[in-house]
């Protein structure tokens, strides 16, 4: 019989391995994490309970606002941290969109695993020790420092630039002769008409063979990848983690066709229904929430964290050969809207709108009257469009947008054209949602 979970791992004695690694990781919580026992306590479970992987049912989720809660009555670690600040050897903290930021420590040996888990997704990307990889991530952000060991420890050439410097960017892929690129989608797109403007070469002139892309879900979307693809000549991939596990903990190999889990020693996933919280029954196809719990971690280890991440997975073997299960990242529950009992995710909306080039740049914005998620239709939403567009085919545009948002995602909405450029341009991330009173 197939387990449930079977998914994470094709070979039993890597399951073997992650269930040995599970029972000591989860005495261990009991052990030193003041809110896990409790946790298991109010459960009337002991450590004796979990043994295998379909055993994590029993217990209960963790919640990022139990980690925020946790960090407030405690500090600064929380009181669901294993380990004194005196075992820390480095601090991230993680801003997230709401509440106050929480902060991730990690011990000599989380510095170690994290590092091998970075090197192993570089690794899938296609980068090796001869690459040379312009960073233009912020740096003070925990992906940014990680990405640096993972770069090293691989042996390639890590070229740290961060954000809102773009001529230098530019330069120093040119004075390296750089390969790779890190970035987040919509910097690409935006890195890709500063080239334009400012240089007199295209940016695919600058031979750049790879871009990684993340911190946000628009390298997922073919029409944003493939936009990019085209201004700049090279491969897109991508890479996810969560702030509250790992830096990264899934790669897209040159294939490109889903995100491969690279971390089977180090981190169980679940897929689960975010609205009955049930596992997903193992299937080639599943889709759900995903859902981390760490089985070799010192100082914080979560079990069960929900990361509100929705994903599409891919358990059938990849063309490149590798056999871990991939996924894609469709969307965040936390961002996702409803519409008449409809759930529509602002990627989707995106995906519709940059389906309208060139008519269209791509850029939009969705703007709420009332609080997400519950929204009353129609959805206001703003599109920037070309210049050289006359007033009738304006309303024609305006007209085939909604027509297409009403057949494809099934909700009404009211779209207003706005000149190009007149939308506010966010350099790290892409911001898809403005709510009114945040207006000027
Ligand atoms: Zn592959």
């Amino acid at each position: 019989m197939k387990k449930q979970t079977e998914f994470n791992e094709p070979y039993q004695n890597v399951i073997d391995l992650q269930e040995e690694k599970l029972r000591k990781q989860v005495q261990y919580v009991y052990n030193h994490s003041p809110f896990y026992r409790e946790k298991f306590e109010q459960l009337s479970l002991t450590p004796g309970d979990i043994t295998c992987i379909e055993d994590l049912e029993k217990l209960s989720f963790t919640y990022k606002d139990e980690i925020r809660e946790s960090q407030r009555v405690q500090g600064p670690l929380g009181r669901h941290a294993a380990v004194s600040l005196e075992d820390v050897i480095r601090v991230h903290s993680s801003s997230g969109t709401t509440g106050r930021p929480t902060y991730v420590g990690i011990t000599r040996h989380d510095y170690d695993v994290w590092t091998e888990i970075l090197a192993r997704v570089l690794y899938t990307h296609g980068i090796r020790k001869d690459s040379r990889i312009v960073f233009a991530m912020g740096l003070s952000f925990f992906v940014g420092s990680s990405m640096k060991d993972g770069i090293e420890r691989l042996g390639a050439t890590f070229i740290p630039i961060g954000t809102g410097a773009s001529d230098r960017v530019i330069q120093s892929i040119q004075d390296f002769n750089a390969d790779v690129l890190f970035c987040t989608p919509s910097y690409a797109s935006y890195l890709a008409e500063y080239v334009r403007q400012n240089y007199d070469f295209e940016p695919s002139d600058l031979g750049l063979e790879i871009i990684s892309v993340g911190g946000e879900p628009g390298g997922g979307l073919p029409e944003v990848r493939n936009k990019i693809q085209q201004d700049w000549g090279a491969k897109v991939v991508e890479a996810m983690g969560n702030a509250d596990m790992a830096p990264v903990l899934f790669s897209e190999c040159q294939e490109r066709e889903g995100m491969h889990f690279v971390a089977s020693d180090y981190v169980i996933c679940e897929i689960i229904d975010p609205e009955t919280g049930k596992v997903v029954p193992q299937s080639d196809h599943m889709e759900g929430e995903l859902v981390y719990t760490a089985i070799d971690r010192e100082c914080s280890p979560l079990l069960r964290f929900r990361t509100r991440d929705l994903v599409q997975v891919d358990t059938r073997p990849c063309k490149c050969g590798r056999k871990s299960f991939r996924l894609k990242c469709v969307g965040r529950t936390d961002d996702m809207l409803i519409i008449r009992g409809v759930n529509v995710f602002p990627s989707a909306i995106k995906d519709v709108i940059n389906s309208f080039r060139p008519r269209t740049n791509g850029e939009m914005s969705i703007i709420l009257e009332e609080k997400p998620p519950l929204v009353h239709p129609p959805l206001s939403i703003k599109v920037e469009h070309e210049p050289d567009l006359k007033e009738n085919e304006l309303t024609v545009l305006k007209k085939e947008i909604e027509g297409v948002l009403r057949s494809k995602l099934t909700f009404t909405s009211d779209v207003q054209l706005v000149p190009k450029g007149s939308l506010p341009r966010f350099e790290m991330k892409a911001k898809l949602i403005q709510q009114v009173d945040q207006l000027k």
